[in-house]
């Protein structure tokens, strides 16, 4: 995993097409301890310091029921991430392994997920164990746990095929 934006023996940058938007926006912003990467924990912990996320207006509204999860899904967006590198050398030993065979925060769309545990929702924020991202890190959604939630719309046809 690249931790700067240094380039390792092995490794592979490419030339990414320009990037198009997709019209992400981003709904809020965490805060955490961590200022540096190299500071960082390499995956969060769910005894790890109690963060904060922040939620922009107008989207405090949507956390109605998260209380209800004891862990919840986070999705932000490493911005201080390159984005080309499609061969990475984790180890720095010039063994390389592909992008998608990793959890490297250098990605072509520099995704980070986290599944927290929620501490407490207070008004437009929501404090969670469990982050590994820098402070001011911009938030692109959270979920509840997959495996704690049953969806509460009515089934439909997909639901219930099997096989190939
Ligand atoms: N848990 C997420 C995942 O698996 O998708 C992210 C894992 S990634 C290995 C975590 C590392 O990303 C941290 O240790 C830090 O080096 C780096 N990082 C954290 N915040 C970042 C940011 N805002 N921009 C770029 N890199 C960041």
């Amino acid at each position: 995993m690249v931790r700067l934006q240094e380039i390792r023996s092995g490794e592979v940058a490419v030339d990414p097409p320009a990037a198009t938007d997709a019209g992400l926006v981003f709904i809020g912003r965490i805060r955490t301890p961590w200022t540096s990467r190299l500071d960082c924990p390499r995956q969060g912990r769910q005894d790890g310091p109690t963060c904060r996320i922040e939620l922009f207006e107008p989207w405090a509204q949507g956390l109605a029921g998260l209380e209800d999860f004891e862990r919840v899904e986070v999705l932000y967006w490493l911005d201080q991430s390159r984005r080309d590198l499609v061969r990475q050398s984790p180890a720095n030993d010039g063994t390389t392994r592909g992008v998608f065979a990793l959890r490297s925060p250098v990605r072509p769309n520099p995704i980070g997920t986290s599944l927290a545990r929620l501490v407490g929702v207070e008004g437009a924020t929501v404090l969670v164990r469990g982050l590994d991202c820098l402070d001011g890190t911009p938030l692109i959604d959270l979920k509840p746990d997959r495996c704690q939630f049953t969806p509460i719309a009515p089934p439909q046809k997909g639901d219930f095929e099997v096989g190939d």
